[in-house]
């Protein structure tokens, strides 16, 4: 199982890292070891001192496919759910000042939180909502139609380079609103009204 994570898809966000919006997919990856399952606690890692939560909308790939088109691409999503991306804001910040790459800052143990699985018919995928609460307070709010590129864009860029396999997980981006977590923390996402995503930072 492959784990892909598209940085930099939602404009408030690249705005609020300072960075500029991507005219391309900017892809890196988690391996599978990368994964905390549903409404396990996320332990902030001893290598970090600024841990930070991105809530993004996972789509899970039903079968396999290689240079996927665009019209075809919703054919080959499965059930979605929403994820974090737990990200070591200080570690990347090295990385991207010595022009390294993300992996020590973005793909450790559990850093790839996941959610509870739900069929969302695809032609619905390009307008959901999706928040956030970090101890009851909504401090990230999502709509899948300010992605940059869309699922199928995604899928149809992917899949030209990489074969995409049954169970491969896309983390589609993160909207606005991202911040550290600590100890005692509780993060509950909502895929509109439905309470998906649960954990407790230890
Ligand atoms: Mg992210």
């Amino acid at each position: 199982m492959k784990i892909f994570c598209i940085g930099r898809n939602y404009a408030d966000h690249a705005k609020e890292m300072n960075s500029p919006v991507p005219t391309t997919p900017m892809i890196f990856m988690k391996p599978s070891t990368a994964l905390l399952p549903y409404g396990k606690p996320f332990f902030i890692p001893d290598f970090s001192d600024d841990v930070h939560y991105e809530l993004e909308l996972v789509v899970r790939i039903s079968k396999q496919g290689k240079s996927i088109s665009e019209s075809n691409a919703l054919d080959h999503v499965g059930d979605v759910s929403l994820g974090i991306d737990f990200t070591a804001r200080d570690l990347q910040r090295q990385c991207k000042e010595n022009g390294h790459p993300w992996e020590i800052a973005k793909s450790f143990d559990y850093s790839a939180a996941i959610g509870e699985w739900h069929y969302i018919p695809v032609e619905d995928l390009g307008d959901l909502e999706f928040r956030l609460e970090l101890n009851g307070e909504v401090v990230q709010h999502g709509l899948t139609k300010h992605m940059i590129f869309t699922v199928p864009q995604l899928i149809a860029y992917l899949s030209h380079r990489f074969t995409l396999q049954k169970g491969d997980l896309i983390y589609t981006g993160t909207p606005a609103g991202v911040g550290p977590v600590q100890s005692g923390d509780l993060l509950e996402g909502y895929l509109g009204d439905k309470l998906t995503l649960v954990n407790k930072v230890k």
